[in-house]
């Protein structure tokens, strides 16, 4: 397969000009917002640093850069994007800074394209807009959420309204959100992948709680990721997005572009982890010399230009087939770009926390958040097992071995 995966000049011009926003105006106070974000609480969604750098990457036209619909946002398509989403994951916040995270991302694009006007009007405009959070609520402490036809949490009629009641866990960004797009059963009868609906729910709907912060690698600050319950909560017809019964599809929409958006963020924690570790071993007083003089340690170095590389050419070319032949027929090359780019970024980052020695594992170097980020990748938006699942049924049908399912 051949394909273009060089940047349009649109992509160029934004890429170079979100270059220069983040060395100018967000490198100089990224640890300033880093504990600013850690110390978030809630309700508010955004502490003061964080609304003025938003309001700076507005002005200066680096806002919704994930949106491929001209009229809302750059008319980036994935190819574009996936280089420019590269820079923003160069640190934890730039995506939220120019509104492209995770997962209002997701959520604004399934939004976009099955949200009523009036839910539109509601959700996606201050989303839109940056003037809300909201977060994306599927797995379940109780069941194997990699498979969710068996997700629990119940959605039942009463009149024209839902009654809601389930627990759900892993909840990125929860805290501060203001809007739930929740994934409940409405019809256990139905079909495996007819049995789910994608509920809009306020955050401070009675009955919808977040019991507690779960915390990852013993981190538990800032929008977190948090475990909610729902007990009797109550919505009326309004709350459905789409129609009951859609929420695996809808599911399906959201998850194709998103896993790519990860994988193009991830390759930036993977360079920007180079870039500590090419410097470190070319400037730490080793014996007589520096650190990059053992055949030891360049071989750390070339294996990690390898890795990145191939995980960047991996993931353009799902993005690429995801622009030529759309996200549907695109699930083989996401899958294999999900799989390697996670598994790749994981070590790369740990090479580069084994050259920088002790200060590797320490807060002072952003490689730690990296790893913690990367190894959290292996099992969100599909474990890595899932991915090769999915990559050895194409090799198998590929050859006619169609009894494999
Ligand atoms: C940092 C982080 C953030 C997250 N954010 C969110 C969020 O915002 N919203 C949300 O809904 N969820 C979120 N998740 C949850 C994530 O999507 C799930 O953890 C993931 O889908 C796996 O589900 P599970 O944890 O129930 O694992 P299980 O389904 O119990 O799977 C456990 C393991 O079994 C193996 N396995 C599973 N299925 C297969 C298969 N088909 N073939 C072979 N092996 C298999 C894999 O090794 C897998 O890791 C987040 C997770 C993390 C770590």
């Amino acid at each position: 397969m051949t394909a273009d995966l060089s940047l349009s000049p649109r992509g160029i011009e934004i890429r170079a000009r979100l270059a220069a926003f983040l060395e100018e105006v967000f490198y100089p106070v990224e640890a300033e917002l880093d504990a600013e974000m850690d110390a978030l609480d809630g309700p508010e969604p955004f502490g003061p640093l964080m609304i003025a750098l938003r309001k700076q990457a507005r002005e200066a036209g680096l806002w919704n850069l994930f949106l491929a619909d001209e009229s809302l946002g750059h008319g980036l398509n994935n190819v574009d994007y996936g280089q420019v989403c590269e820079l923003l994951g160069r640190s934890m916040w730039a995506p939220m800074v120019t509104n492209c995270h995770f997962p209002d991302t997701g959520n604004m694009e399934i939004l976009h394209q099955y949200a009523t006007p009036e839910q539109r009007e509601r959700w996606l405009r201050p989303l839109f807009d940056g003037e809300i959070r909201s977060c994306f609520a599927l797995t379940e402490p109780d069941v194997a959420s990699s498979d969710p036809t068996g997700i629990t949490t119940t959605a039942v009629r009463s009149g024209d309204d839902w009654i809601i009641n389930g627990r759900k866990w892993f909840i990125s960004n929860a805290v501060g959100a203001q809007l739930c797009i929740l994934m409940a059963c409405t019809d256990p009868g139905a079909e495996p992948h007819l049995r789910g609906t994608m509920f809009l729910l306020p955050m401070d709907t009675p009955g919808l709680d977040i019991v507690r912060r779960v915390p990852i690698f013993g981190h538990a600050g800032g929008p977190g990721h948090a475990e909610l319950r729902l007990e009797n909560v109550r919505v009326g017809a309004d709350a459905v997005l789409a129609h009951p019964g859609s929420g695996f599809l809808l599911a399906q929409e959201r998850l194709g572009p998103g896993r790519i958006h990860h994988c193009m963020r991830s390759i930036g924690w993977a360079e920007r982890a180079q870039e500590y570790a090419v410097d470190r071993a070319a400037t730490r007083p080793h014996r007589d010399g520096v650190l990059a003089q053992s055949q030891l340690v360049r071989e750390m170095l070339a294996r990690n230009r390898i890795d990145i590389d191939a995980a960047r050419l991996l993931v353009l070319r799902a993005a690429h087939a995801i622009d030529t032949a759309g996200k549907h027929r695109a699930y083989r090359e996401i899958s294999i770009a999900k799989a390697h780019a996670a598994r790749a970024t994981q070590e790369v980052v740990d090479r580069a926390m084994q050259i920088h020695g002790a200060l590797g594992l320490s807060d002072d170097v952003p490689l730690t958040r990296f790893w913690a980020m990367s190894r959290a990748l292996r099992i969100g938006d599909g474990a890595d097992e899932v991915h090769l699942m999915t990559i050895a049924k194409h090799e198998l049908r590929r050859r006619g071995h169609d009894r494999d399912r």
